[in-house]
């Protein structure tokens, strides 16, 4: 394959990994990346500081030689501890096995990790320079540096647009093609927070858990950082007249919101009423379009092709799965255009299915957790699960623990949530359930998973 020269604009999770890829195959590579270089100036990206990495998306990061380092600066978590109002916490596994957890990784550092690789691989990435217009029939484009102000515009053969939720990419090829955007916000905004080390220098709560509070039609939740400190993310409606963010419009009210409905998680926060005060509320949005690419002049990848909202924990581990097709695709396939769609053929339907899962994890996670008819079927499914582990694989497993592709993974999901409801139609108890019966149609209705997805190294 000859050398090609190619643009990849935004150097975030996914732009900084495809950088790493598109180098090691000797490619020329040039990254445009709006912010400064956060290795110098700090992090300031404004969102979420840490995020659940997946095995998935490990499993990318493993074959692009990042694995250990990543795990460096990683937590793991071995399943959820939740927090009722009234009554005891529950901790939650994910799973049987210790092999079968998240990690928790700081958003900022797996940046940095990502772009030494790139730029030690070969590739050029450019700082506070932004992607403004396209020409795409001269195909030149336009770029902003906003350090100097100045502006030039480069020629190119391909943009790889890796900008974002909000892509200066997407935006100009809709110009030239109805991309179809759909964005669907979400009436829930989010605020973090930050629970320090205790006095003695760790965890204040269990630093093996996802924490979440669920409260209904809300929730708070915590990741561990490796500096023994937690992020707490509350998720709460923009409006309303009770319990949304609107309603907290003083740092006294928030703390009296919190006295009321989080007083455990409140008592972990000395320094809530700065955090507070400064911290934003930030907004969420899903983001599908009907076509990624441009004939062979431009594709996205990432957010800026779909974003979702970030209840399953999988729009990075999403990402990275999208580089990876995305370079091999490019290697296979001699013409970009016919990479390019084979690359949106092959991931927009998983991006759409773990959409649509994420949706469906924010209703489960903020309204049944505590709920004892869920935990009937949870406890089910893990019966199920150990009776037929190449077989009934719970979806949350199949997505965060195996490379299942998404669209796969919520296909027999589907089958096994319509069965655990069956099951346990007017049941308190999981000895009134005539298992063998189950066995036998579990045994009919789905194929063992393949091992390749199944595989783990950690
Ligand atoms: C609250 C929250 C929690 C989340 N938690 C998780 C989680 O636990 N697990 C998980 O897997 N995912 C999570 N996500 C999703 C995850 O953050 C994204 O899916 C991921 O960051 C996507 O990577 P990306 O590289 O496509 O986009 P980004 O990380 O947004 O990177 C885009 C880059 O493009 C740059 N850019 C933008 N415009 C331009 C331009 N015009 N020119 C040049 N550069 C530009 C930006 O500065 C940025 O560096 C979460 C998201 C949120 C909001």
């Amino acid at each position: 394959m000859m050398p090609r020269h190619h643009i990849i604009v935004g150097a975030g999770l996914a732009g900084a990994l495809l950088a790493l890829l598109l180098a090691r195959r000797g490619h020329r590579v040039d990254v445009f990346e709006r912010r400064s270089d956060q290795r110098i100036r700090g992090y300031e990206g404004g969102r979420s500081i840490n995020l659940a990495l997946a095995r998935r998306g490990l499993g990318v990061l493993e074959a692009a030689g990042l694995g250990a380092a990543v795990l460096q600066c990683a937590v793991a978590m071995r399943g959820r501890q939740v927090h009722p109002l009234d009554a005891p916490e529950v901790f939650l596994p994910y799973a049987h096995t210790a092999s079968e957890c998240i990690w928790s990784v700081h958003r900022g550092r797996l940046n940095h990790l990502l772009l030494d690789a790139a730029e030690a691989a070969g590739a050029r990435v450019h700082f506070q320079q932004r992607l403004g217009l396209v020409d795409f029939p001269a195909r030149r484009a336009e770029i902003i540096n906003d350090g100097d102000r100045r502006v030039r515009w480069i020629d190119f053969d391909a943009l790889l647009g890796g900008d974002g939720a909000g892509s200066a990419l997407r935006n100009a090829m809709q110009g030239h093609a109805d991309l179809h955007p759909e964005i669907a916000p979400l009436d829930h905004g989010y605020k973090e927070l930050e629970i320090p080390p205790s006095a003695e220098g760790g965890f204040r709560i269990d630093g093996g858990a996802l924490h979440i509070w669920p409260r209904g039609g809300f929730m708070l939740i915590a990741l561990p950082n490796t500096e023994r400190t937690f992020t707490a993310t509350l998720f709460l409606p923009h409006k309303g007249s009770t319990q949304s963010f609107d309603v907290l419009e003083t740092t006294e009210h928030a703390r009296a919101f919190f006295e009321a409905i989080f007083p455990d998680a409140l008592a972990l926060m000395p320094r809530f009423a700065e955090d507070w005060a400064s911290h934003p509320t930030s907004s969420l949005a899903t983001l599908r379009l009907h076509h990624w690419h441009l004939d062979r002049r431009a594709v996205l990848f990432g957010d800026a092709a779909h974003a979702m909202l970030p209840f399953h924990g999988q729009g990075m581990n999403c990402a990275f799965e999208d580089a990876e097709a995305l370079d091999r695709l490019m290697a296979d396939t001699p013409d970009l255009a016919d990479a390019f769609a084979a690359f949106e053929a092959e991931r927009r339907p998983n991006a759409e299915a773990i959409q649509t899962m994420a949706v469906e994890n924010y209703l489960e996670m903020r309204d049944a957790v505590d709920d004892s008819h869920w935990r009937l079927q949870r406890a089910l499914e893990l019966e199920l699960a150990a009776r037929h582990p190449e077989r009934f694989v719970p979806r949350y497993a199949m997505v965060s623990f195996t490379r299942t592709p998404y669209a796969e993974a919520f296909a027999r999901g589907c089958w096994q949530r319509a069965l655990l409801v069956d099951a346990t139609r007017g049941i308190t108890d999981l000895a009134q359930i005539d298992l063998a019966a189950l066995d036998a149609r579990i045994h009919a209705g789905l194929e063992p998973l393949p091992a390749m997805w199944r595989e783990f190294s950690v």
